[in-house]
């Protein structure tokens, strides 16, 4: 079957979390937020994942993000256990495997959507003029070619989370996660970045965790989870 959303790509998995619980202070006790979450990712695969307002996505997120640690469990990244890393090689990790894209940009609002592009590869020491081409490529890819010049100010709220998905493309992630993606945009806006988001998996082949409110959004993904109270369902 070859119909739009079947995965082609082999059955790496890029992400793979296993038995993950989190717990948070509050106040005299503890409450705990995650209850043994599995979750496997394979390569160019898009997962989505929908739950109420606190039910634990963005902190499920965090922990594939390798953002925060969880009490107990494990996730691995691109083939790598994390269970023990220090900072720095998570950090680098992360900078190597993964890309994030948040409900609101996180753009630098004083660079251009050029520079913002670039930025990560600049930031890892990329020759300038090689992180601008990128860039530039990666913009074009979500069709923002005639905005490179653009500060995020002058941009609509719809460019600013493409040039925020481009940023999050550059470096060539094995996997991107997305935190509400469409969460800040109007529903034909929202619809017309989930589609690029499902145009760039399949043509670039990167997998995708997607956090959305929007069932219908959703079902476009290959594979859609609920968060309920901290668990995931189906269980996987
Ligand atoms: P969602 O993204 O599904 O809305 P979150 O993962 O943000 O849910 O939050 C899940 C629960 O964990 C909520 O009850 C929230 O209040 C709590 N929580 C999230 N982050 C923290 C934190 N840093 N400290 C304490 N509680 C937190
Ligand atoms: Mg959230």
């Amino acid at each position: 079957m070859t119909d739009a959303r079947t995965v082609n790509s082999s059955r790496t998995v890029v992400l793979h979390a296993r038995r993950l619980c989190r717990t948070y202070d509050e106040g005299a006790g503890r409450v705990p937020v995650l209850q043994d979450v599995n979750l496997q990712v394979h390569a160019g695969e898009m997962v989505a994942i929908v739950g109420a307002s606190g039910s634990g996505k963005s902190t499920l997120l965090h922990l594939l993000g390798l953002l925060d640690v969880p009490d107990s469990g494990s996730v691995d990244v691109a083939g790598q256990p994390t269970d023990g890393l220090s900072e720095a090689a998570r950090s680098h990790l992360r900078n190597r495997a993964l890309g994030f894209v948040y409900q609101f940009h996180h753009l630098l609002p004083e660079f251009s959507a050029l520079d913002n592009v670039a930025m990560p590869l600049i930031v890892r020491g990329q020759p300038r003029a090689r992180a601008r081409a990128a860039a530039e490529r990666l913009l074009a890819r979500v069709g923002l070619q005639q905005r490179a010049g653009h500060f995020p100010g002058q941009l609509s709220g719809g460019e600013r989370q493409r040039v925020a998905l481009a940023r999050a493309l550059v470096a060539e992630p094995a996997c991107v996660l997305a935190d509400e993606p469409t969460g800040n945009l109007d529903r034909e806006t929202a619809r017309a970045m989930f589609e690029l988001l499902l145009d760039i998996n399949r043509s670039l082949g990167m997998a995708f965790v997607i956090v959305t409110h929007d069932p219908a959004l959703a079902a476009l993904a290959h594979r859609q989870l609920t968060m309920d109270a901290g668990r995931l369902d189906p269980a996987c």
